[in-house]
């Protein structure tokens, strides 16, 4: 039981009026009176499954200083509908926002029906939620006329305004991929000289869980992201700004011990799970996050999502842009970890669907990022510095049958659609899938339609069949006869609503692979 002490001052914290009915509650705090709205972070769904999906709100009064709700647990009520006026409720529950994940709520729904548009919603006290629809995945074995699902990534908070997000809620999507770097840990412009920023960062480079919180919760408050959330799901994977720049599994780019660094590894990976909308699986344990899986949509479309960050061998050759590293060819270096590695061969060996779509962070595709030498050279950050393992990847893709492999990414700040190789030296060889690499959603300010290297580095990528180095975000629909990529554009994002555009769009073909113009 809590004293009559305790609870006035958590009556004072809450803002209340007064103590409310009999407070004899020392589990549950279940009848809280906010002064100021507690969804300050809006609400999100994820991981969709054909009758099961994920609720995500997250209380937070004062979201930027630690999120200002008392160390009590919290009851929420949420309501999910078959329509956006809530007057046929399918399910209602409620769910307990506790102190150890800063009073996020994850609910699982269950016993939906496949293939459909939800609307839900939560409430605390006298507060309700803003509004978020959803949709549940086909149902399995059906085939399904189309899916629509957004890929996007890299939205530093500084450096341009959201408006990719905003585009992305008003198209809609069955879900949107997240292929990380989510936040960004980089402390405030003012301090990092960062130049052309349009707003700032408002605190310190992030090392406990509170400054990760806090940092989510300052990237969640923008109207713009809150609307592509409330819009579609979201299926997330996390790069390295959501710990650190350029991590590798325990190591972090300014050599600090292991074990120190896990530490913020385990802080920052919390904040991760606290604020994504993700399956319990999810829920850390120490440093530790599983967030590889699989998702179905029907039989159009297996997703496996991957990690790229969590398990990898450190950077070969302790440099970034390498001509020659033998080290990156070391069949005992990893960029997916040895377990990771066999589960998804295993996934691959089972995949029945038209599409079989690998989401995950880094480019796998071999990018000659500066063409300075005879060799070129190669970022040592992505799959080109872990060739064993792509060796190793496109042999199991190039074995697939019946299933046609696409692969996405993100991180480089640039939209690429490449074709996947079994030899990037030999341009007869096979090819083994297409990947669409999306551009950021706004690191890098507005960038340009032409990379200004292209023109030197575009006769050693033949395989690349796309590029562009604005913002935004790839648009995909898959049917049983086709993939489509639309590469969508902002001209500006250091402005605010920006138009989007269409500026490119590649196909691929069911049952023949590699990618050609649309
Ligand atoms: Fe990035
Ligand atoms: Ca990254």
């Amino acid at each position: 039981m809590l004293t009559r002490r305790e609870l006035l001052a958590i009556a004072s914290r809450l803002g209340m009026a007064a103590v409310l009915q009999p407070l004899t509650l020392t589990r549950v705090f279940a009848q809280p009176t906010f002064s100021k709205d507690p969804f300050t972070l809006g609400v999100a769904s994820g991981d969709p499954w054909h009758d099961n999906v994920i609720l995500w709100t997250r209380l937070a009064p004062e979201p930027l200083t630690g999120g200002g709700m008392p160390m009590v647990n919290v009851e929420v009520d949420w309501e999910i509908a078959s329509d956006d006026g809530f007057r046929n409720i399918v399910r209602q529950g409620t769910a307990t926002a506790r102190p150890e994940l800063g009073h996020a709520v994850h609910v699982e729904v269950t016993t939906l029906q496949p293939g459909r548009d939800y609307w839900y919603r939560f409430h605390a006290g006298k507060e309700t939620s803003p509004v978020g629809r959803t949709k549940t995945a086909p149902a399995p074995g059906v085939g399904g006329d189309q899916l629509q699902f957004a890929v996007c990534g890299c939205n530093h908070y500084e450096t341009g305004y959201f408006t990719g997000f905003r585009r992305i809620a008003e198209e809609h999507f069955d879900f949107v991929i997240h292929t990380g770097d989510y936040i960004y840990e980089d402390p405030p412009a003012v301090q990092t000289k960062r130049p052309n920023v349009v707003r700032q960062h408002h605190s310190d480079e992030p090392y406990s869980l509170t400054d990760y919180r806090n940092r989510y919760a300052q990237y969640k408050t923008d109207h713009d992201l809150m609307a592509a959330h409330a819009s579609a799901p979201f299926i997330v994977t996390s790069d390295d700004h959501e710990v650190d720049n350029d991590y590798a599994g325990v190591s972090d780019e300014h050599d600090t011990p292991v074990e120190i660094f896990l530490l913020r590894r385990a802080a920052a990976y919390q904040a991760f799970y606290e604020a994504m909308p993700l399956r319990a699986a999810a829920i850390p344990s120490g440093p530790d996050m599983r967030l590889y899986r699989r998702l179905q949509f029907g039989r159009l479309l297996d997703l496996e999502m991957l990690d790229t960050r969590q398990y990898r061998s450190r950077q070969a050759c302790g440099r970034l842009l390498e001509s020659h590293c033998p080290a990156a060819a070391d069949p005992s270096r990893t960029i997916l970890g040895a377990a990771q590695e066999r589960w998804l061969f295993d996934q691959l060996g089972r995949s029945r669907a038209t599409w079989t779509v690998l989401g995950q962070q880094v480019p796998t595709f071999r990018r000659d990022a500066v063409a300075t030498t005879p060799n070129g050279r190669y970022s040592m950050d992505k799959w080109d510095g872990y060739t064993a393992s792509r060796s190793r990847l496109y042999a199991r893709l190039k074995e697939m049958k019946g299933t046609n492999p696409i692969v996405l990414s993100g991180d480089v700040h640039v939209h690429y659609g490449a074709d996947l190789k079994i030899d990037f030296d030999d341009p007869r060889s096979a090819t083994v899938g297409t990947e669409f690499t999306n551009t950021s959603l706004t690191s890098g300010g507005d960038g340009l339609d032409v990379a200004t290297a292209w023109e030197k580095i575009r006769g050693d990528n033949p395989h690349i069949k796309y590029h562009s180095a604005r913002r935004g975000y790839v648009a995909c629909t898959a049917t049983s006869q086709t993939m489509r990529a639309d590469f969508k554009v902002l001209d500006r994002v250091t402005v605010r609503d920006a138009p989007i555009r269409t500026a490119g769009s590649l196909v691929v073909e069911a049952g023949r692979r590699g990618s050609s113009p649309a």
